[in-house]
């Protein structure tokens, strides 16, 4: 079963919002074992929304379309389908008189233009509203099927959990389909480069394409169609927050796809630690902060920082993590060379070196009483330092138990890139060190 989804808003071209509404449909489809392979946004104009509902209609089994089910003149989602229909609207005095109870029930008069939203095309069912006024749609066309929902995202998502997801069931039953679902992880790691995954996985992924019957392999195949119990890896670089593996499985119930992607994790994760190490910080949105404070959890550890290229990025990343304060002792932006020298006892000389590093990361631990000191020094440019290009990053990091210890980066990019990245770099470095091989 394909259901394609139609945005209409003009606002939603004009980049006035986000469309939000098809994301969230699309992951509830996926959760359903529904495919969707197009989404398409359309403004508030009808012989638009006519050809966008005709093209979904000519290569799916049926159509999404949220917005535009209104009270103005411009919401004419209603009229754009019965065109497709080839039907008449029918005013349905029964919304009429719950639009008009609703009003009523605030102490207000409905206008006129409420009236639209009774209008109802000639054999079409209605989904009642019980937030809004407006009602939503099941509009048989065919053999195929038109759903209409309001834009409002809240009215959207009760419509399709209530209406939408039922009938699709009842459908893909009649088909012959399993209703299954297809679940999808991301894994996520920092270290690596998107082809050097992308390579370290391809005989994995050969692998996958080569099992028979199975519809397994990369997206080049069909995402997401679960008539094949697809499996499939896609690779996402995510801006500086490192390159993430997502994993997608068809199976008959959320409890199976589960266990599907637990072994697929497993065996991402031993291929990804045999070739690179341990880069995999986390699953799905757990960021390298998350990471950082699972790493601290397995000794109990309280963590200071000081900072000085990232001036306070890496506090701030820190605290995202509830219940930071737990281990979280604070940072000091030891921002200025006297502030080094001054409040962390780092040796007059230069600062943007290993030696400073150490020093500063001694002095984290002293003064903010932490057990793990960790510092950040280098040149964010767009000048040289010290005699050091933009990009140069030293990392200290000074453990109970384990003398200081300093690491050299170069990272890449303008002035605000290097100071994520060393603040990342920073961070993933003290995961690693805490608690190797403890991630996710
Ligand atoms: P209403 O009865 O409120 O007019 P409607 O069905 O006419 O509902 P729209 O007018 O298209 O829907 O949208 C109402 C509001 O819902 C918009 O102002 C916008 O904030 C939000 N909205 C609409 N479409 C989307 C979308 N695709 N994603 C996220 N939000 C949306
Ligand atoms: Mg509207």
């Amino acid at each position: 079963m394909r259901i394609e989804i139609v945005a209409v808003g003009t606002e939603l071209l004009l980049g006035q919002i986000a469309d939000t509404n098809s994301k969230w449909l699309g992951e509830q489809l996926a959760a359903i074992g529904v495919a969707s392979h197009f989404h398409q946004a359309v403004g508030d104009n009808q012989e638009r929304i006519v050809l966008a509902l005709r093209t979904a209609m000519a290569r799916s089994d049926g159509v999404i379309v949220c917005g535009g089910l209104g009270p103005t003149h411009d919401d004419i989602t209603r009229d754009a389908i019965a065109e497709v229909m080839n039907v008449p609207l029918e005013r349905d005095q029964a919304v009429v008189d719950k639009v008009r109870g609703m009003f009523s029930g605030r102490g207000r008069e409905m206008p006129d233009s409420n009236l639209r939203q009774a209008d109802v095309p000639v054999g079409a069912v209605i989904i009642p509203q019980t937030k809004g006024t407006a009602p939503g749609l099941i509009c048989p066309v065919g053999y195929k099927v038109i759903y209409a929902v309001p834009g409002v995202p809240y009215e959207m998502s009760d419509m399709f959990q209530r209406a939408i997801a039922p009938d699709l069931r009842v459908r893909m039953a009649e088909r012959g389909e399993a209703t299954g679902v297809i679940a999808s992880r991301v894994i996520r790691t920092w270290g690596m480069s998107e082809s050097g995954v992308a390579d370290t996985l391809a005989d994995h992924i050969d692998q996958l394409d080569a099992v028979p019957g199975d519809g397994a392999g990369t997206d080049r195949g069909g995402e997401g169609d679960r008539s094949g119990r697809t499996a499939t890896i896609a690779f996402l670089a995510s801006g500086i927050e490192g390159i993430k593996v997502r994993v997608t499985v068809g199976a008959d119930d959320a409890g199976a796809a589960s266990r599907l992607l637990d072994d697929e994790e497993a065996r991402i994760r031993d291929i990804l630690t045999a070739a690179a190490g341990d880069v995999v910080f986390g699953i799905d949105d757990e960021a390298i902060e998350d990471a950082v404070a699972r790493a601290v959890a397995v000794d109990g550890l309280t963590v200071g920082l000081a900072e000085s290229l990232t001036g306070g990025l890496a506090a701030s990343r820190l605290v995202n993590v509830p219940g930071a304060s737990r281990w979280f002792r604070g940072s000091v932006v030891s921002y200025a060379s006297e502030v080094k020298f001054g409040v962390l006892g780092v040796p007059v000389g230069p600062v943007v070196s290993e030696e400073a590093a150490r020093a500063m990361a001694d002095g984290a631990r002293r003064v903010l009483g932490a057990d793990v000191g960790l510092s950040i020094t280098g040149v964010a440019g767009p000048d040289t330092q010290d005699g050091q290009p933009p990009g140069t990053v030293f990392v200290g990091l000074a453990r109970p138990d384990h003398g200081t210890e300093s690491f050299a980066f170069t990272v890449p990019g303008d002035r605000e890139r290097v100071r994520q990245y060393a603040t990342i770099a920073a961070l993933d470095l003290l995961r690693r060190t805490l608690a190797p091989g403890a991630a996710g």
